[in-house]
């Protein structure tokens, strides 16, 4: 049987909504208006398409927001100097430095130097310490694993005393995603198995999982035959393996395939999320809802 096809871009779009009534609410009750800002130094293409995406969003939930852009050869000292205007302004919630920055600054000073309570994205050290300890101490979860949470759980898959295996330790995605699914609480409370390139067995660690997460930058790395029948599949991967020509655009864009044989993977999974059109979505989305919490933390609004 075909497993359920797992919609990043259906459920991003509920949750959007779901946040939009959260925003007029907030607005309406107590005339809070999250503020996001993003910072954007030098015209890196990528990074522009990634920041204007973001303000988009932003703008179609009613946030105020600001998109910060710098030039290219900005001194180290005045990027700390916008973080700090932006940490004291009260109208800003949530504060964005779009990476990478230019070799003259130091990426490391500069991601610490925002105000931990501002840190949507999440991976202030900060942040990371209040993941590991759990509980009411996590203010944000980094967007890409918050949103791989959401697809399993939204899919309708328990989570609690599942065995859920993580291939891949990064810490964007592999291990903050195994310090989410191992807290105790709803969505988790899970039995969590980290692989990665020095583990000795990766098929006999995947073919145990209930919940297979997927987070290598392999193409095709899980085969088939490793995925258990009935399992959730989060395949995080997005790998370039070429090139097409766009049937609405004409233009050349790249091909797109994920850490998992998305055809073959599809008929033994329960659910498994395409490439492109599963987490990708979800990571946007996720930083919004980081910002109205942050907006409503600040404001003080259960
Ligand atoms: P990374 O390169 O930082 O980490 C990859 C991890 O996978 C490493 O810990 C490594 O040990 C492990 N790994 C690599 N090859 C392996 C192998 N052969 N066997 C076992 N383990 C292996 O990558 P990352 O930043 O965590 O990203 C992983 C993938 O997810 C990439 O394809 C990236 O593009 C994608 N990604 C997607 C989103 C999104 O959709 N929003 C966000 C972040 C990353």
């Amino acid at each position: 049987m075909s497993a359920k096809i797992i919609s990043g871009t259906e459920v991003a779009a509920q949750i959007r909504e779901e946040l939009k009534k959260e925003v007029d609410e907030m607005k309406a009750k107590n005339g809070v208006v999250p503020g996001l800002v993003t910072i954007l130094v030098g015209a890196n293409p990528a990074s522009i398409s990634y920041v204007t995406a973001k303000i988009k969003a932003s703008h179609e939930l009613g946030f105020y927001s600001i998109q910060d852009d710098q030039p290219s050869d900005i001194a180290e000292a005045d990027l700390l100097k916008l973080v700090d205007k932006y940490n004291k302004d009260p109208k800003i919630h949530g504060i964005l430095v779009q990476l990478p920055l230019p070799k003259q600054v130091d990426e490391k000073k500069v991601l610490n130097a925002i105000d931990p309570d501002k840190d949507v994205d999440g991976f202030h050290p900060v942040n990371v310490g209040r993941l590991m300890i759990g509980g009411d101490e996590v203010k944000f979860l980094p967007c890409t694993p918050a949103g791989i949470q959401e697809l399993i759980v939204r899919a309708g898959f328990e989570t609690s005393g599942a065995e859920v295996v993580v291939v891949g330790r990064s810490n964007i995605v592999g291990k903050p995603i195994a310090n989410i699914m191992l807290q105790k609480g709803k969505g988790a409370n899970s039995t969590v198995t980290v692989v990665h390139t020095g583990t000795k067995n990766l098929e006999t660690h995947c073919k145990r999982a209930d919940i297979l997460i997927v987070a290598a930058g392999v193409p095709g790395l899980v085969k088939p035959e490793w995925i258990k029948p009935g399992a959730c599949v989060i395949d995080v991967g997005v790998n370039r393996v070429g090139e097409k020509k766009s049937e609405k655009t004409g233009k050349m864009i790249p091909i797109l395939k994920g850490d998992v044989d998305f055809e073959a993977a599809k008929e033994i999974a329960g659910a498994i999320t395409p490439v492109p059109g599963g987490v990708g979505p979800m990571t946007i989305t996720m930083l919004m809802k980081n910002t109205v919490k942050s907006a409503k933390l600040h404001a003080r609004i259960q």
